[in-house]
């Protein structure tokens, strides 16, 4: 079963361009340096999904002129990743559905805080509606996809990636112990995050994430969660080896 991969974003938190920076990069007419915050869909024949709702999913889902959604998976509770919970009532609405949304336990206590009037028990009339699904380190299937957490380190919160055939997502982290890594071998598409050249407390550089493939070599691997710092997308793929690239929002791929 192939499955189809859009990138809804990758940028960092802030996106690119930064609000009020005039960098390079952040004034660059290349369509490939605007990166809206980062998400991506996962589409089987039967089956879609988004991983991760943040800020710019309304933008995001208008885009790709995405018109139904079976499910709404997190990787972890910052903003970037959940500001746009709430523009799931459009699937409510349109879909006439409940919208399910996957994530761990400590992270449905950060939905609850975050989005509390969605959680409250006097509902206001045309708030979105979410049925919290809990998984932790166990596969899960929603509808034909089947899905393998991958546990991974963001300075010292854990953050879940994801495995679906052969292809995997990992965004904001730096640190994957040995046991998760074997998750990760023998994939066709690996996406990673790599946020800049100089060094961060909770995000894997530039040469960090290039190690990483070394290390556990996918077929190809794309980079996202990207920030101005990183550089023009066009330079900044010239310094890369074949089996990985930049990606950009809109990119697709087949797996
Ligand atoms: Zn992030
Ligand atoms: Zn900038
Ligand atoms: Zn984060």
């Amino acid at each position: 079963m192939s499955i189809k991969i859009t990138f809804l974003g990758s940028g960092t938190s802030q996106g690119v361009p930064l609000i009020a920076c005039n960098c390079e990069v952040c004034t660059s007419a290349d369509p490939k340096d605007k990166r809206l915050r980062s998400s991506i869909l996962i589409e089987s024949a039967k089956t879609r999904i988004v991983i991760d709702s943040g800020p710019d999913f309304r933008q995001q889902l208008l885009r790709e002129k995405i018109k139904r959604l079976d499910a709404v998976v997190y990787t972890h509770e910052h903003k970037d990743h959940i500001a746009g919970l709430d523009e799931v009532k459009a699937f409510n609405f349109i879909n006439k559905m409940r919208m399910p949304v996957y994530a761990t336990t400590r992270v449905q206590g950060a939905l609850k805080r975050e989005f509390a009037y969605i959680f409250a028990d006097e509902k206001y009339p045309g708030i979105p509606e979410v049925d919290l699904v809990d998984f932790e380190n166990e596969v899960f299937t929603i509808g034909d996809l089947v899905i393998e957490p991958i546990n991974v380190m963001h300075y010292k919160l854990p953050v879940k990636g994801f495995r679906v055939n052969d292809f995997a997502y990992v965004t904001d982290s730096n640190f994957i112990a040995e046991t998760e890594k074997e998750k990760l071998k023998n994939l066709d598409v690996l996406v990673l995050n790599s946020l800049r050249r100089e060094p961060h407390i909770s995000h894997f550089t530039f040469q960090e994430a290039i190690d990483l493939v070394n290390d556990l070599k996918p077929r190809k691997a794309y980079f996202t969660h990207i920030s101005h710092q990183l550089g023009l997308h066009a330079e900044v793929n010239k310094e890369l080896p074949s089996n990985i690239e930049l990606a950009f929002d809109g990119l697709q791929l087949v797996i």
